[in-house]
């Protein structure tokens, strides 16, 4: 039985995954390098995803953004004062960070895992923006620190992706996933659950797929509104209704049971910035969304990988 499971967890938190990998709990320290992102660039697209406004990602694209060393310290820093905080994950993560010349990246990541108490990196980008050189580069580094590529994949469905305005289709998720996986390297992927363009059943299929992939880690996100995007417009026009709490716990519930046993859960929810979120107000208590995923759980008497069926331990 899972060792999580053994614990009274229902579904494998990441804290449980990073106190295993590095013996105590391990800090993220958001870092904007400054990275474009090809659907924003015009090498794809100009607009961006229908969801996508950087500044509601992370504070960093708020706020004068230091060199990556200065990042990394002043935001270790305060984490080491407020909590006691030793270890911390570098983790690479507005814009698309695989996307720019080689030798940019490496002195990018080189320069974060130069600051003394970084123990990994965490490379946000698209899964269309990993080319084979820059997954070798990545699995060299993970030959002497932790390194996760996280990829942006969101759902498995070519009609969502295409409403999504995302720029790429699940084959380009299928392709980064397998070309990673071959390099050993740790693999995260973002889903959004809540799409108007899925039913609950797509959503596991979604979750199927993950667990086919062997995905390691997933983040979950409800689908929220930001200002000044295209997802806005839709809100505002009464053309997009989104879930209410109950059904988000619904979804992210019937998600979990078909996930992988070893697959961590990196986030349950998301939410932006109070000045930067629109709708749904529910997603600005994410403790909140928590415990209700926890409580429909238990009342189902369920576990993450409850229905998984491609053989991971239970
Ligand atoms: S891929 Fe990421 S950074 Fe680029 S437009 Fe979409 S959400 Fe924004």
């Amino acid at each position: 039985m899972s060792f999580w499971r053994l614990k009274g967890r229902r579904y494998y938190a990441v804290g449980a995954f990073f106190e295993r990998a590095f013996g105590q709990r391990a800090w993220k320290v958001s870092v904007d390098a400054g990275f474009d992102c090809p659907n924003r660039d015009g090498t794809l697209a100009t607009g961006g995803c229908r969801f996508c406004n950087p500044a509601s990602f992370s504070p960093s694209r708020r706020r004068p953004a230091g060199t990556i060393g200065e990042q990394i310290r002043l935001a270790s820093a305060r984490l080491a004062d407020r909590h006691r905080a030793e270890r911390f994950l570098a983790y690479f993560q507005p814009g698309t960070n695989t996307y720019g010349p080689l030798a940019r990246l490496r002195t990018c990541y080189e320069e974060a895992l130069d600051c003394p108490s970084v123990v990994g990196l965490i490379v946000g980008t698209r899964p269309d923006c990993v080319p084979d050189d820059v997954l070798d580069l990545l699995a060299e580094l993970a030959q002497r620190t932790w390194v996760s590529v996280e990829l942006g994949l969101q759902s498995i469905h070519d009609q969502s992706l295409g409403w999504l305005r995302r720029g790429h289709r699940h084959d380009a998720s299928i392709d980064a996933v397998t070309r990673a996986k071959q390099r050993g390297l740790h693999v995260g992927a973002h889903v959004i659950l809540g799409l108007p363009t899925e039913t609950r059943d797509d959503m596991i299929a979604t979750a199927d797929e993950l667990a086919r992939l062997k995905i390691d880690a997933v983040k979950l996100h409800n689908l929220y509104v930001a200002p000044d995007t295209p997802l806005a417009d839709d809100y505002a026009s009464g053309r997009l209704v989104l879930p209410q709490r109950e059904q988000y716990v619904d979804f992210v519930v019937h998600f979990l049971e078909h996930l992988r046993a070893d697959c961590a859960i990196d986030r349950l929810s998301s939410d932006a910035p109070p000045d930067y979120l629109v709708a749904p107000d529910w997603c600005r208590d994410k403790a909140g969304v928590r415990l209700a995923v926890e409580a429909e759980l238990e009342r189902r008497d369920s576990y993450q990988s409850e229905k998984c069926e491609v053989g991971s331990e239970k």
